[in-house]
């Protein structure tokens, strides 16, 4: 089983409500009780949350926490053994295609084709989604825009730099428009201004009403999230805004590692 929860389990105030959706009651993502083994290995254990519609969400914790099996359950790439998710209320099993057309994902290994171009690779996902008409250079403006590709676009996605070959991922999910973006370390591995164009990025997404599930190994991107996850070995350790799980530490990284040290050398009960 898992530890008690530290955190609120109010959605944080700040999370804009923009989203036109007509329930806007129902929430953006919501698990409830999911546990995920592979073989022997328990990888997540009764994990249950609900986001609302717009804002940020990071999803932190040490490498095999369990992070990356959650977000590909939430994605429908794969089962939970038990429990529910629900993206806009529709079940990812029962209605999944339903809600891969909510979705935008973005797994830790996007495919892209090296051998293609910036403006080949959107096409490309623009006709899997099937974007057609006066569609296609509205969204290729929009979208290679928004992420600063424009400049590049004949440029093989194999000779971009990794910053950029991020972007152009980002910008293939957002293709078909979708509400909910679930990314896997999009920024793992790329250098720290491109890290934080990528979140400008995120950013303006959450302008949009979108909401956004995104998993990172960056504390300094944990603080511009409207709400972390903290996971350790499959269970949810804390769940709040970055300001509640810093608390007095003087960093969120001291705070997080001293929280996951805690539980591997919980203090003696009296
Ligand atoms: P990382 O950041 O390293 O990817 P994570 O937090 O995303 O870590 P997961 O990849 O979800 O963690 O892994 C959770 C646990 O499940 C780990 O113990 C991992 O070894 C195990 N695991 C993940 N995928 C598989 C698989 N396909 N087969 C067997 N075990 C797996």
């Amino acid at each position: 089983g898992c530890p008690p929860m530290h955190g609120s389990s109010d959605p944080p105030s700040e999370n804009a409500l923009i989203d036109t959706m007509p329930d806007a009651s129902v929430p953006a993502i919501r698990v409830q009780s999911v546990t995920k083994s592979y073989g022997a290995i328990r990888a997540v254990t009764g994990l249950s949350f609900d986001l609302p519609r717009g804002g940020v969400c990071g999803l932190v914790g040490s490498d095999g926490a369990g992070k990356t099996t959650l977000l590909r359950m939430v994605a429908t790439m794969i089962p939970p053994d038990s429990g529910t998710i629900r993206v806009n209320g529709k079940d990812v099993i029962g209605e999944r295609h339903l809600v891969k057309e909510m979705i935008g994902y973005m797994p830790q290994r996007f495919g892209l084709y090296t051998d293609l171009t910036v403006s080949e690779n959107f096409d490309f996902f623009m006709d899997i989604y099937g974007v057609s008409g006066a569609e296609r250079p509205q969204r290729r403006d929009r979208y290679l825009g928004f992420s600063n590709l424009l400049p590049f676009l004949d440029r093989r996605a194999g000779d971009l730099s990794g910053g950029m070959k991020q972007k152009l991922g980002l910008a293939c999910v957002l293709v078909h428009e979708p509400k909910v973006l679930i990314l896997d370390e999009p920024t793992t591995g790329v250098d720290p201004v491109s890290r934080s164009e990528f979140w400008e990025i995120l950013s303006q997404m959450r302008g949009m009403g979108k909401t956004i599930l995104v998993s990172t190994a960056y504390l300094d991107e944990g603080e511009k999230c409207d709400r972390l996850i903290l996971l350790h070995d499959g269970c949810i350790l804390a769940d709040a805004t970055p300001r509640e799980i810093r608390g007095g530490h003087t960093d969120l990284e001291e705070a997080i590692i001293q929280r996951i040290q805690s539980m591997a050398h919980p203090p003696e009960v009296r």
